[in-house]
Parts: C-alpha cells; structure tokens; sequence
C-alpha cells in the first residue's frame, strides 16, 4: 500500500476526516467560488449549516452545464498565480470543461495515483508504458506524476504510432502499461501480427478513460498476459485517480480522504443506501483549485463499505454499468454499449473490436453490430458463418432485449482509436 495509514483507517476515523474536511471545502467554495455563495444564499444554506456527513444533502447538485457556463476559470477558489497546472476535457461538443491545479492538488493528485497503481499491484521496480495523450486531456500527465511518486520508471510515450509503440514496449522491457482498454487490445493485436507478442514482459495494464468490462478484462488477461486493473477518475473532479482497482478486483477502492461519494436517486432527488444503484456524485475534500460539491457524474454505480481482503478498509464503487449519457433508446428498450460488449468479448469465435451503429429508418429505430471476426477462415464458410451469425444474436437479444443485426467483418477492418474508443454512431441526430 502507498498510503497504509490512510488505506486502513476504520470506517468511523474516515468519516470522522471527511466530515472535518467537508466543514472545510463547503466554507472555502462558499467563500472563495461565486457560484457556490449564490446557489448557497438562494436557498438560505450557510457553511454552518453542515454539521454531519449527512447535511451534505443540503447542498445543491453541481453539473456539467455548471462547468460549462463558468468557462474557462469563474470556479477557480485561488489567484491565477496560485494555479500552476490547467487541464481541459476533450470537449466533444462545444467549449471544453477546464481543472485548474494549485501545487498542493497536484501533489494530493500524485498521491491518490500512486495508490491506485500500488493497488494494481505496482511496485518501484515497474516500468511503465504510458500511452495516454500528455496534452490538456488528465489521463498522461496524470498517471505521469503519480508513476514518479510511486518510484517506478515511466516511459511517457502518449498515444500515435502503434507500430513504433511495441518497439518501445519491446526494447525498453516495461512491466505496466498505462492505456484506455480498447487501445490495450490493440497494442496486444498489432504485437501478435508483428510476431513479438511473446517477446513483451508486460505483467500489468492498468485501464482507464473509458468503461471497460469483465469480458474485456478476460481478454487482455488471455492475450496480453497481464493482470488487467481499472481506474476511474473525470476531468470534472481533477482527473484518474478517483479510485482503483486492487488485486481482488471487487470493486474500485476510493480515495475517500480526498472525494465524498454519495449515490443518489437523481429523479427522486434522494441518496440511496450502500449497494443501491444509482448516479455517483462526487465532492472534492481536499482541492484547493477548483472545489467541486456534489458533482454529477453521470455514471450509474453502487458503494460497499465492507473492508476488501486486499486489508484496505475505503470504500469501493463497482465497475460502471455504463454512463447516463451513454444509454441508447432503441424503439423504447434501454441498452448500454457496455452490455453489447460484454457479450462479443465473451464469445471467442470473435475479434475484440467492435463498433455499434444506431440509425432509424421508416420512424423505426435499428441497431446493428459490426463486429470482426477472430479469424478470416471463418468468413469463406457460409454455413459457419451464418451459424454464428444467429448465436451472436441470440446472445444479444436475451442481454439487450431487442433484435440487433449483426454484420461480420475481417480481422482489422475496423478503425481502431489511438485514444478513447468510440464505438457507437448514432444516425438519428441527424
Ligand atoms: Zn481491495
């Protein structure tokens, strides 16, 4: 463990620093960030107000748009000199959502990466293989300084140039590869096609960015040779680092000395108990830069407070089902990307890249799935193909509920992303 002090506190010492550190954030936002003094005053809230972990429901949500209409530093609690580091989401749609780092964030940031990678099982002997992007996006520089902190080696070779990453990968021996999971599969096909899979010393990938299943992780385990982890972490809140993976892969243990998870009923606006399902929200208890109270994550998840075998005692969040914003309606049946990929990655006839494309003809909306096929062979015997066109749908339908075309395609067809994945297209906004 990195932090054994912090990782192993009984639950009511936890509780007792987060409330003591809660009292702390809510007054410096209430004095230090414009937003939070108005929504405050609006309902009548006062940073006294909250006297137990429980007076957090007082406090209003902070949401994405929030983010967005103060961009690019109106939440920032500190003078631009204090803010030594900014980073930015990938802004898919419109202006990016920014972080601004004091030098105290960025060491608590190292910090909870360093035990996240300790959790995967790292060690200061690991060499690590970063091919996250360094830019504005958290995932490089973030891994980045929490790999230095741990003491192990990094190798900052962010992402571009499969090729010329297995060489590296290759000639520099590292141990631990740092990647979102949908580019971890594809380091490991382009090593099998260049015939230097066996060549790689790779005994650890630790995955983040993107939502990644237990299919998934079996696939990296058996093609990659690693023991795969995963980590969560948003741009929102400062980046990875959030919680992690340990190696009794039971949840994601979360750095519950600096974030405050609650799971909430957004719709009936209420928190729900441990093992409930519902959205994550996170309150940052220790940011200087931009304290974040009760953000909405989007992400559907549940908690358990159950001390892990692993003998740390923070609280773990379980893999994320899928995102909210994430959910497809298809003809009025909800279906997460994550179930359809649960159910290619579990079937060994095929490939690991896929890609799900939504459209909707004659007001009717369809679904289809391209995926590859693990060998080509395969795709010169009609009747095995069409064999396995019907189980790949069978299986989908008692998973999504609905009837989803399949389409086979060959070995690296497929674009493969070098960052994060995007796997479905969606026709009907147009
Ligand atoms: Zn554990």
């Amino acid at each position: 463990m990195f932090s054994p002090e912090t990782e192993t506190l009984s639950r009511k010492k936890i509780q007792e620093l987060q409330l003591e550190r809660l009292k702390y954030i809510v007054r410096y936002a209430y004095e230090n960030v414009a937003m939070y003094k108005e929504r405050f005053d609006a309902i009548g809230l006062k940073p006294e107000h909250i006297r137990s972990l429980k007076d957090i429901e007082k406090i209003p949500y902070t949401t994405k748009d929030d983010l967005r209409d103060n961009y690019p530093f109106k939440l920032f609690a500190v003078p631009m000199k204090k803010i030594i580091r900014i980073h930015a989401s990938s802004g898919t749609t419109g202006k990016p959502i920014t972080c601004g780092y004091t030098r105290q964030d960025l060491d608590n940031w190292s910090t909870c990466i360093a035990r996240v990678l300790a959790m995967a099982g790292a060690t200061d002997e690991d060499i690590f293989h970063v091919a996250f992007g360094y830019g504005l996006f958290t995932g490089g520089f973030g891994l980045h300084y929490g790999i230095e902190k741990l003491g192990a080696t990094v190798v900052p070779v962010s992402s571009g140039n499969t090729e010329r990453q297995i060489m590296l990968l290759k000639d520099f021996g590292a141990t631990a590869l740092i990647a979102t999971p949908s580019y971890a599969m594809y380091l490991a096909e382009t090593a099998k096609k260049m015939g230097v899979l066996g060549d790689l010393r790779l005994r650890l990938a630790c995955v983040g960015a993107e939502a990644s299943t237990a299919e998934m992780h079996e696939s990296l385990r058996n093609i990659l040779g690693v023991f795969p982890t995963e980590n969560y972490g948003l741009t929102e809140v400062g980046g990875p680092g959030v919680a992690g993976e340990c190696r009794e892969k039971a949840g994601m243990h979360i750095n519950e000395d600096m974030f405050y998870p609650e799971i909430a009923d957004i719709e009936h606006n209420k928190v729900l108990g441990e093992g409930e399902k519902g959205e994550l929200l996170l309150t940052t208890l220790t940011k200087e830069g931009m304290p974040i109270l009760r953000y909405r994550t989007k992400d559907i998840t549940s908690l358990t407070y159950e001390p892990c075998k692993c003998g740390r005692t923070l609280a773990r969040m379980a893999r994320v089902v899928g995102r909210t914003d994430d959910m497809l309606i298809i003809r009025g049946v909800n279906v997460f990307p994550s179930q359809i990929e649960s159910v290619l990655m579990g079937m060994p006839e095929l490939g690991k890249t896929y890609e799900i494309i939504v459209d909707r003809v004659n007001y009717m909306d369809t679904i289809e799935v391209r995926v590859e096929v693990g060998d080509t062979g395969l795709l010169d015997d009609y009747g095995k193909l069409e064999a396995l066109v019907a189980k790949i749908k069978h299986n989908l339908r008692v998973v999504v509920q609905l009837d989803v075309k399949v389409k086979l395609v060959e070995p690296f067809s497929i674009k493969r992303a070098e960052g994060k994945v995007k796997r479905v297209t969606d026709l009907r906004k147009k």
